[in-house]
């Protein structure tokens, strides 16, 4: 069997590292080509070292320059320009996508053009280019492979199905660190408590949209691009326990689910084996030990984010990019501290609906709608005293 030649972007975060350990446990299925960071460069040369990587990304400038002392042989590309001419290359099985944010978004696009299948864990890429995402993979059947453990979930349970037979889906998610916590002290709520995540070890960016359940109204909208169904057709429920990582309902009523510990290895692993369950060592789900699941419905007053999502998704077009931005912005200000939490939903409200709309965004497009928004947000008054 020849080896795969798979690249990583964003080696060197939560979901890079995992996919690592993954491949490692893997063995001789796949040769590590070329691995991705901003800016953590002895991070990343480390990798390079233990995988046997030849090139490496370095979108920092400043970092790539000082990588460049070090590297011993390995060729470190530096900026936008070098991670989109590693998306372009052609010598890939399969490109890794875990970026943050709508950085994410072109290195998608450019792959997918150059008709490299991509696993992603950049849900950003579907929220802000969903509908040019789709007409790419039309011209060049390339395969999109979902990491995201709900979207991972949805595709397991899917396995061998009908897509006319679907009812609907069920996306489920632990409703985050402020499920109970009163209402009327959100205002209060300090980037440490918003960092604490019950369940999920992950990067900042994704967790405070969490916190926010921004993340899971994303989800809603990468939900909707990867499995083509209408905003009506999905569904979240709230699982506090983060052991069921979705649900599909059948037209008969016959519901399948998805279970495991909360460990992204496990949808890491079945993007980049699809359709095969390998063996792995990770540890096991113990039913008896978790006892109980629990569901609860989703509070939308208490997280506006989710009814925003939605609204951007059945408003259609650049609706769920400005979404997207402006979340990402507003997130970013918050965790600088100038912000308060209830500010967030405001400005993504506020964004989406000031923009100028446009039915079918282009790339330049979108990067545009990127750059106006971001400065917008960046220019929106700070609360916090
Ligand atoms: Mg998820």
């Amino acid at each position: 069997m020849t080896r795969r030649k798979i690249s990583i972007l964003g080696s060197t975060g939560s979901i890079g590292e995992n996919a690592l350990r993954v491949i490692r446990n893997l063995g001789d299925d796949f040769q590590v080509a070329l691995l991705s960071c901003r800016n953590r460069w002895e991070s990343v040369l480390q990798q390079a070292r233990n995988f046997g990587v030849d090139t490496v990304v370095i979108t920092d400038p400043g970092a790539a320059r000082r990588a460049r002392q070090e590297a011993q042989g390995v060729r470190i590309l530096s900026g936008r320009e070098g991670l989109l001419e590693a998306a372009a290359r052609t010598d890939i099985d399969l490109m890794l996508n875990a970026l943050v944010g709508a950085a994410g978004m072109e290195p998608t696009c450019v792959a997918l053009s150059a008709g490299v299948d991509v696993a992603l864990s950049n849900k950003e890429s579907l929220v802000m280019a969903g509908d040019l995402i789709s007409r790419i993979r039309q011209q060049t059947g390339a395969h999109l492979y979902p990491i995201d453990s709900e979207h991972s979930a949805i595709w397991q349970c899917l396995a061998g199905e009908k897509p006319e037979e679907v009812r609907r889906l069920i996306l489920t998610g632990s409703g985050g660190p402020f499920r109970t916590r009163p209402l009327d002290t959100f205002s209060r709520i300090s980037v440490e408590e918003a960092l604490r995540h019950p369940n999920w070890d992950m990067g900042a960016k994704i967790t405070i949209d969490s916190a926010t359940m921004m993340n899971k109204g994303l989800e809603v909208i990468e939900a909707h691009w990867l499995f083509q169904l209408p905003p009506e057709q999905i569904d979240i429920v709230v699982h506090p326990q983060s052991i069921i990582h979705s649900m599909v309902e059948f037209v008969d009523g016959s519901i399948k689910a998805q279970l495991g510990v909360p460990d992204m290895k496990i949808p890491i692993q079945y993007a980049l084996m699809y359709p095969r369950h390998a063996p792995a060592p990770w540890e096991r789900l113990d039913l008896t030990r978790v006892a109980t699941l629990t569901f609860e419905p989703v509070d939308t007053e208490r997280f506006p984010s989710i009814r925003l999502a939605y609204q951007a998704l059945a408003r259609g077009g650049s609706a769920p990019a400005a979404l997207n931005v402006a979340n990402e912005q507003a997130v970013y200000r918050f965790l600088q501290g100038d912000l308060m939490f209830t500010q967030i939903p405001d400005i993504i409200a506020n964004m989406v609906e000031q923009h100028p709309w446009i039915p079918h965004p282009d790339l330049d497009d979108l990067r545009q709608l990127e750059a106006e928004i971001t400065r917008q947000v960046q220019e929106w008054p700070g609360q916090k005293s």
